[in-house]
């Protein structure tokens, strides 16, 4: 689904991705782990075009996204992202929160947009929250619309930036849960995590940043219990 070759970025010279591959396959979940810096984050807005590479592709299903012409509104209706702080709009209802973007930027049937919005709230518990403004919605449950907000226009793939960062521990599970049951689903998915037992749990592959490059990467059962770089094994020592 996703391929990333040799991607570069620098921020006022410093390098924060240095020549960083990565493959993604259908279905498949990866975790992106790291230290704070290492460019987890840099990493997901790079492939969804909010930043733009210094050198390096991506491909999204053999399609060259970061060439030059490319809309990239085209590209975000099938690449959904997600953020810790949930950006949801204040003054818009939950239902209008999800279907903002594909109504006026995708210009999609808003009953249509609106259907399936709805549909994806039940699937989540949310249905009679539609018509609630976020500020009435725990944290925890902002977040779940953030995502269902990701996926209405179906997209392809879905990035998740620390995702459970900014809740409450006691909301933590619900969002997890909605992870869980997306990758049952089926979603391809590419989420940055500082939650190692999560990254065990659903990940396929977990990848270790280190420097803006993926330093080891493998299944989680390998990466996070028997990681064979010297620098894996002081970042896990570190954080557990
Ligand atoms: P964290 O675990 O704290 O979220 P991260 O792995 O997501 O970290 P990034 O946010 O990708 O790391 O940041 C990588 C580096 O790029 C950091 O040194 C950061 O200071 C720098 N950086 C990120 N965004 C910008 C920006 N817009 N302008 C300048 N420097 C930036
Ligand atoms: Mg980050």
């Amino acid at each position: 689904v996703l391929s990333c070759r040799a991607l570069r970025k620098v921020y006022a010279g410093h390098v924060v991705l240095d020549r960083l591959d990565l493959e993604v396959a259908e279905h498949e979940v990866v975790a992106l782990i790291g230290a704070s810096g290492s460019g987890k984050s840099t990493l997901l807005r790079c492939v969804n075009l909010l930043e733009e590479l210094d050198d390096g592709t991506v491909h999204l299903d053999g399609e060259h996204i970061t060439a030059p012409g490319t809309d990239p509104d085209l590209v975000r209706r099938r690449i959904g992202i997600v953020f810790q702080s949930y950006n949801l709009f204040p003054h818009l209802r939950v239902l209008d929160n999800i279907t903002l973007a594909p109504v006026r930027v995708h210009r999609r049937p808003r009953a249509e947009a609106e259907e399936q919005a709805r549909e994806l709230l039940a699937r989540v518990g949310l249905a009679d929250r539609a018509d609630t403004y976020p500020d009435r919605l725990s944290g925890g449950q902002q977040q779940r619309v953030a995502i269902v907000r990701a996926l209405v226009n179906s997209p392809r793939l879905l990035l998740l930036d620390e995702v459970t960062s900014a809740l409450d521990p006691e909301l933590v599970g619900e969002v997890l849960t909605m992870i869980r049951d997306l990758k049952t689903a089926g979603m391809t998915m590419v989420l940055a995590t500082h939650e190692m037992g999560f990254a065990r749990e659903v990940a396929d592959r977990v990848c270790f940043l280190d420097a803006g490059r993926v330093l080891e990467e493998g299944p989680p059962r390998q990466v996070l219990g028997e990681p064979t770089q010297p620098r894996t094994r002081q970042f896990l020592r570190r954080i557990i």
